[in-house]
């Protein structure tokens, strides 16, 4: 279902030459709000509950930083009140944290969040929402402006706007989505970038770089709101998106791999080891986010790689020092699940 909606609205977008790589864009009504927009910053984990940790930074502390530079550049937009759950490193519950903001008349809840990962090889930015209802809507709506934002203003790899629901089915899987979403409250998790990960490093490590994602999800919001800044100098009043319909059934997430992972040679350099490929790769319910090669058959990985092609396109590679001619791919979807494709003999 999400599927066909999703190609229905790219179609849309393409027919009006409006579509941009990885995301589309038509023309809608906007998120209409009460005057201010009432909106609250969930800086996540604090206290005794530090999140990850990793080069010697807490979690808990990167999440305070940008969620206060989203603060004091939201605060800078006219028809918006913003608060925040925390302020200070405080434990605070996930049912806290949404009573809050539910206390506050809160239009939006956004929680901000640093990720890791068990297998430490992902990397990029993910937007979270809930699969119900409107919440799902307003969610995914935002979730695709802040994803485009992030990868504009901040450069990091997007891996997608998604939903996940508790294995029993009677929720999202998320606390603060549902915590959220059970006291009529819309919200979203933004992870900006992966702590454990050596392409997202500077993403948050470098000078001024927590400032710059926080900046960010300001503007999203700003855009998603229609809102203006005379202090910026900027007005978004007339702002153009995505508007996602409701969701009449709850939308699972995707829990199959990809369908299709295909490997063509193109060519191969024996001299120099560089192989060209052409590679096909789908999924029905999700999209299309790395891929990974192997030179012996599948017993040792390459790093993830960016998968840029829409559906189809070029890899190049050099193969590793341990291959042994046996070349394949693995493609991987929006929910990290992936697929290998055909094996290919090089002539060594
Ligand atoms: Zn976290």
């Amino acid at each position: 279902m999400k599927k066909n909606i999703r190609r229905k609205v790219i179609a849309f977008a393409a027919a009006l030459g409006l579509l941009l790589p990885g995301f589309s864009a038509v023309p809608a009504v906007k998120a209409q709000a009460k005057t201010p927009v009432v909106v609250c910053i969930d800086p996540g984990h604090g206290g005794t509950n530090g999140g990850a940790a990793y080069n010697g930074l807490w979690e808990k502390d990167l999440t305070l930083q940008i969620a206060t530079a989203m603060y004091q550049e939201l605060s800078l937009y006219e028809g918006v009140t913003v608060i925040m759950t925390r302020t200070a490193d405080v434990d605070l519950t996930l049912a806290q944290r949404a009573q809050f903001a539910a206390d506050a008349g809160a239009d939006f809840l956004y929680s901000i969040h640093l990720n890791a990962s068990p297998s430490h090889n992902l990397f990029g930015s993910e937007v979270w929402v809930s699969a119900y209802d409107s919440y799902y809507a307003k969610g995914m709506s935002f979730g695709n402006i802040a994803l485009q934002q992030l990868t504009t203003d901040v450069g990091v790899y997007p891996r997608g706007v998604k939903t996940k629901m508790s294995s029993k089915g009677t929720g999202d899987y998320y606390g603060i989505i549902n915590n959220a979403r059970l006291r009529g409250v819309t919200a979203a998790i933004i992870e900006h970038c992966h702590m454990d990960e050596a392409h997202d490093s500077g993403f948050y490590m470098k000078e001024g770089a927590l400032e710059k994602l926080g900046k960010a999800d300001a503007t999203a919001v700003a855009k998603y709101y229609g809102l203006k800044s005379s202090v910026l100098g900027v007005d978004y009043s007339g702002y153009q998106y995505v508007q996602y319909p409701n969701a009449k059934t709850p939308r699972m997430q995707d829990m199959t791999d990809p369908e299709v992972a295909e490997i063509e040679l193109l060519s191969y350099d024996k001299s120099t080891g560089k192989v060209q490929l052409y590679a096909k790769a789908s999924d029905a319910q999700s999209s299309i986010i790395y891929y990974s090669y192997s030179g012996n058959g599948g017993a040792t990985w390459s790093g993830l790689f960016g998968w840029r092609p829409a559906g189809a396109g070029y890899i190049e590679l050099t193969l590793p020092e341990d291959a042994t001619g046996e070349l394949c791919i693995r493609v991987h979807n929006e929910y990290d699940r992936f697929t290998e494709s055909n094996h290919i003999f090089l002539q060594q």
